[in-house]
């Protein structure tokens, strides 16, 4: 069993219906030039049939935590502390055999880029299928006419021709709802989707989306969003997980987060996007700096050397201290409610507007 590493955060809450759950998970890498602090203490909970949508920029551990969930982070570089429970089973300490079996049947991932998932030298259809014959004990039969069904279900034409076709037959749009396909075939209960739709056009974006509603609303399924897009959040999730050099920074549902942020790094995030109702006369304030290099983060907050109000916190707390998380919903950081909420209604608000 992992011994927990004590933490500055508290962790996020428990409840009876926590479907996923992650507690004071702790990744780092070797490297040649030292340990990478990839993600450091972080804790949240999944029920079933949400989505739990994830932003932050590059770097910031989204990715990273998402494949350490998975199992596919690598062994021989990689150590992992905490906790990760999946429907009462525990991840970190399961064998490279039981993340298999997990991954095929209890959770999937969606790519960033179809050609990531799928294999140029096999068609889409024994893609498809033979996954499902290896998890499920299925016939061959039995697993074609699935991919055939779960190829219509994503809106694929002719699904009993294309099951023949190659990855490259497709067009872009078809080879990521091939994939969307691929992750549905034996009903995941956990859908991971990595920016799923980043490379394709708004109309295709837009069609995947609602369609990673509909199968959710079948299914069940939990799903965590990663996107950078806050447009696409505002539409697909139920709670929001702001993420910042390995951390989470701040956490609510979506509404509290998008619409009262209490974090200077999301208020960063916020002003330097473009609207949501896409105004294009909007003026954007990109986040001075750059995000740290976890090879030696910054001590205390490490959204310090960004941040623009260090000086309204007492003392030197924001580089000597951790500001912890707290439970619900919470930003990890040292100004005050009052302070917070004064800094939104003065200074925020009207850049959002
Ligand atoms: Fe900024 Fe300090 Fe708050 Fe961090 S703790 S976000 S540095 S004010």
């Amino acid at each position: 069993m992992t011994t927990l590493t004590k933490t500055e955060d508290a962790p996020a809450p428990t409840g009876p219906e926590s479907f996923l759950s992650v507690r004071d998970l702790r990744v780092q890498f070797s490297t040649e030039d030292g340990i990478v602090k990839a993600v450091d203490g972080l804790s949240f909970d999944i029920e079933r049939g949400k989505t739990l949508g994830i932003v932050g920029e590059s770097g910031s551990g989204k990715s990273v935590t998402n494949l350490t969930i998975l199992g596919l982070h690598n062994p021989r570089s990689t150590t992992v502390d905490g906790e990760i429970v999946l429907d009462g089973k525990e991840l970190v300490t399961a064998s490279d055999k039981e993340l298999e079996k997990l991954r095929g049947n209890k959770m999937a991932m969606i790519f960033q880029d179809p050609l990531t998932a799928l294999s140029p030298y096999y068609t889409v259809g024994r893609q498809l299928s033979e996954p499902y014959m290896k998890h499920m004990g299925a016939s061959k039969k039995e697993a074609k006419d699935r991919a055939i069904q779960m190829l219509e279900k994503v809106g694929i034409p002719q699904p009993k021709v294309r099951f023949d076709d190659y990855p490259h037959q497709f067009s872009g749009g078809m080879r990521q709802r091939a994939m969307i396909a691929m992750a549905l075939m034996c009903d995941p209960e956990l859908l991971i989707a990595d920016e799923p739709t980043t490379a394709l056009d708004v109309t295709v974006q837009a069609q995947i989306l609602d369609l990673l509603k509909d199968l959710q609303q079948e299914f069940g399924s939990a799903i965590i969003f990663i996107t950078h897009d806050l447009g696409v959040i505002a539409n697909m999730a139920d709670d929001l997980l702001v993420m910042y050099a390995g951390r989470a920074v701040e956490r609510g549902t979506v509404k509290e987060v998008l619409g009262t942020p209490k974090h200077p790094y999301t208020w960063g995030l916020l002003s330097s996007m473009p609207r949501l109702d896409g105004d294009i006369h909007q003026e954007l304030t990109p986040i001075p700096g750059t995000p740290p290099s976890l090879l030696n983060p910054p001590s205390g907050c490490r959204f310090n050397p960004r941040c623009a109000y260090t000086d309204k916190v007492e003392g030197d707390l924001c580089t000597t201290a951790r500001p912890p998380l707290a439970d619900g919903r919470a930003a990890a950081c040292h100004l005050t409610a009052e302070q917070k909420q004064a800094i939104f209604i003065d200074e925020i608000q009207p850049r959002l507007r």
